[in-house]
């Protein structure tokens, strides 16, 4: 997650949300952050994550492999949603401590027994791929989601969403969908509620330590997701916060006007781009070869559907050796 983006394929929990359905070629086309990191990352993975995968059940397996950075964000997520959707108080320290402890000894081993098993469940890309994990990666994974689960019941927003009460909670971990221009937009959206001050706040939890490639956009999205719902008036009404648990550092911003704009150029803009390449814009369709391969080693050593593109092992022994290389 932390990787840098130009050499791996982005692993970011926060950008590709499990709950971000991809439009399929039936169903039209829709917009997202996911999407469009796709589609900057390499257009072949694009087009098997978005076109081939709601069709192909091997192409959605793999698509759906999570891989250790991003399954420690998955798990802190679930958890956060399961405390949210059910509680309507903090827990206890000692119920804090042993929801730590249950994300940890029952999540996460049950998770890494179902990948070890090969499960259409839950599989790591790590073990679909024989990559080695040293304990170190492991450890670090188990130290990600207790500092995230830790910070997450310190931080001053779950305390002031708690003090609200629920009746204030506009939305809790839900996929919502906007429309900019005739695009429709999704957007996964952590928590959103409304403080003593009537302002709305919307929180987006994170467990990697930087701000991802497209936080600008992703924060002007939910200004204009809110103004679309009538939560709010003005962007000026709108407080978001990026919680990034495991430093633990909160960013917040407010939105305004310009910045408005400039998210809703960028949606059309990208959303064009990716249109431009199908053949039939307006059924959704394209062919594999409009979308190429990238020659990117170090990205396609880590990408899920490497099996596709490279199906004989001295393919794979190829890329392992130039990604490897100085
Ligand atoms: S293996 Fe490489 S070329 Fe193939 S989809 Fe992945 S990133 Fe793209």
């Amino acid at each position: 997650m932390d990787a840098p983006a130009s050499d791996v394929v982005p692993l970011d929990t926060d950008l590709v949300a499990p709950g971000d359905a991809p439009a399929d070629a039936r169903s039209g086309f829709s917009w997202s952050i996911s999407r469009h990191d796709a589609f900057q990352s390499c257009r072949r993975r694009y087009f098997y994550s978005y076109y081939v995968a709601p069709e192909d059940e091997e192409v959605r397996r793999l698509k759906r492999l999570s891989a250790l950075p991003l399954w420690a964000g998955s798990v802190v997520h679930e958890t956060i949603e399961e405390l949210l959707k059910t509680r309507d108080a903090l827990p206890s320290e000692t119920e804090q401590e042993a929801i730590v402890r249950a994300a940890v000894h029952s999540r996460m081993l049950a998770d890494w027994r179902l990948s070890e098993a090969a499960s259409p469940e839950f599989r790591l890309f790590e073990h679909e791929y024989g990559t080695p994990v040293e304990p170190e990666d492991k450890k670090i994974a188990v130290g990600i989601v207790m500092r995230s689960l830790r910070n997450f019941f310190r931080s001053e927003t779950l305390h002031e969403a708690f003090a609200v009460g629920r009746a204030q909670w506009l939305t809790v971990e839900d996929l919502v969908s906007f429309h900019v221009g005739d695009v429709e937009v999704l957007l996964r959206m952590d928590l959103a509620f409304r403080d003593r001050s009537g302002r709305v706040v919307i929180v987006d939890w994170k467990t990697g330590r930087n701000e991802g490639r497209f936080s600008e956009v992703q924060l002007a999205g939910y200004a204009l997701c809110a103004a679309e719902k009538g939560w709010v008036g003005s962007p000026e009404e709108l407080r978001t916060e990026l919680a990034y648990l495991a430093v633990p550092r909160y960013v917040r911003r407010t939105v305004d006007a310009r910045k408005l704009e400039h998210a809703r150029r960028y949606i059309l803009k990208s959303a064009g781009t990716m249109k431009s390449l199908l053949l039939d814009p307006i059924g959704n369709r394209g062919r594999l070869e409009d979308f190429p391969m990238i020659d990117r080693p170090r990205r396609c050593r880590r990408c899920n559907f490497r099996r596709l593109c490279f199906p004989r092992p001295e393919a794979v022994a190829a890329v392992e050796g130039a990604a490897a290389a100085p």
